[in-house]
């Protein structure tokens, strides 16, 4: 049976009653956050030595498919998508209900983010047809990882400095360069590549966005080791990788385009915030520690509250289509504060508990504590959402 003629009762149901179908069927097959079946967390792979990292990740890849399997054979997942393209032709409010009810399980597809949240937002805008049922389906099955390989050693907030080159072969390009920063590469079958196929004068305007199978010989991804003594991100050496002709995405010369959808939508998806809900499981932890009567922890847990409350209602009004200036900005950037505010105030609760090894209440809270100033910085600086807000929401000067 192919996609488009799943039977799909469930798009006949307003939201109330489709809301009510996601809640029973997660109840009935999703583990609880803090059970030991809760794996909210695996995407978070960041290991001591490079065989727990790779071994790590291998991990999260099999947690990852296999849930997104199970979304996709229950029809809740890209419900919003073209049936060619594996969804349902629903209405968008559905997919938010399901990643609403999503969050509150100890599940994650955090793993697929950029295949999930950014690939399908770059194609409806800026691929071709076939890009789209080629790419689509596959993603929606939890078959394929996707990276981004934007950033290089000496272009990172000024992507128009990007030099690796794309260069015109017989049927395609021949891709050379070298990418830094890149997250989950070794895990991903594709990239969304930038590359220059115009002058190095041209700047933006010389950019082109490719589509790059990452199992070749030309792809050499080596991890890196982090001050922390952590592994999370990767170095991407290209030499002579093959996109063939079919792998490009908008028109030559108009990556910088294809490139704006993207930061959009990983903006938003960050904004749309990795591990929401902290505020309550801030409070949870206050409560077990018997530290809630304390009014000095009460005042970080109310502003902890207060934060998450701005950032969903905000989040609810962009669901609801209202105009929010620059709001893929202010959301990363409020949801950037809050995790790095809510894993301070989560130190200041512990105590010197914060400081012990493997505290099995600590370790979460010191994973982020330790991931917050990179969130910062991943998606595009906050100084760099600033000068965003400024000029795209406040109309200010350059
Ligand atoms: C968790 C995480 C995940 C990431 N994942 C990926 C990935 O998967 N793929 C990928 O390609 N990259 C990824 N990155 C890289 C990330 O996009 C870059 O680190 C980021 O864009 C900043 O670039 P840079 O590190 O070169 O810093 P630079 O651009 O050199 O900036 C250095 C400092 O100067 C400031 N600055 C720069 N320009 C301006 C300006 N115009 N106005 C004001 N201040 C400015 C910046 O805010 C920053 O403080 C990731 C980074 C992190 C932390």
């Amino acid at each position: 049976m192919s996609d488009s003629q799943v039977p799909d009762p469930e798009s006949a149901l307003d939201r109330e009653g489709f809301q009510a179908h996601v809640r029973a069927w997660f109840e009935a097959n999703a583990p609880r956050k803090g059970s030991p079946e809760d794996f909210s967390a695996v995407h978070v792979v960041n290991a001591r030595t490079l065989e727990e990292y790779h071994e790590q990740e291998r991990h999260a890849l099999t947690v990852t498919r296999r849930w997104q399997r199970r979304l996709f054979d229950a029809g809740l997942a890209g419900r919003s998508w073209p049936a060619g393209c594996g969804g349902r032709g629903a209405p968008a409010w559905q997919d938010e209900v399901v990643a609403e009810e999503q969050a509150r399980w100890g599940v994650s597809t955090k793993m697929f983010a950029v295949a999930l949240e950014m690939v399908p937002a770059v194609l409806f805008a800026h691929g071709t047809h076939e890009q789209r049922v080629t790419h689509l389906p596959p993603i929606l099955r939890g078959e394929h990882g996707w990276c981004q390989l934007l950033s290089e050693p000496g272009a990172g907030s000024d992507l128009g400095g990007a030099q690796t080159r794309a260069s015109a072969v017989d049927g395609g390009w021949s891709v050379t360069g070298q990418k830094v920063w890149t997250s989950h590469a070794g895990s991903a079958q594709f990239a969304l590549l930038i590359a220059r196929t115009g002058t190095r004068e041209e700047r933006s305007a010389g950019l082109s966005c490719f589509v790059l199978d990452m199992a070749q010989p030309g792809v050499d991804v080596r991890p890196l080791r982090q001050m922390s003594g952590g592994y999370h991100f990767n170095e991407v050496f290209l030499d002579d990788a093959f996109v063939p002709e079919s792998g490009l995405i908008g028109g030559l010369g108009e990556g910088w385009a294809v490139l704006k959808t993207m930061l959009a939508s990983e903006r938003a998806a960050i904004g749309g915030g990795t591990s929401a809900r902290s505020a309550t499981q801030l409070v949870g932890l206050a409560r077990r520690l018997g530290r809630s009567d304390d009014t000095a922890v009460q005042d970080l847990l109310a502003a902890a509250v207060i934060r998450e409350r701005v950032l969903d209602l905000l989040r609810s009004r962009i669901a609801a289509g209202h105009q929010v200036a620059a709001a893929g900005p202010v959301t990363k950037l409020l949801y950037s504060e809050h995790a790095r505010l809510t894993a301070g105030a989560a130190t200041e609760i512990l105590g010197t508990a914060a400081t012990v090894a493997d505290d099995p209440d600590a370790a979460p809270w010191i994973e982020r504590l330790l991931f917050a100033p990179g969130l910062r910085l991943g998606g595009g600086t906050d100084e760099i959402q600033r000068n965003v807000i400024a000029e795209r929401g406040l109309g200010l000067p350059r």
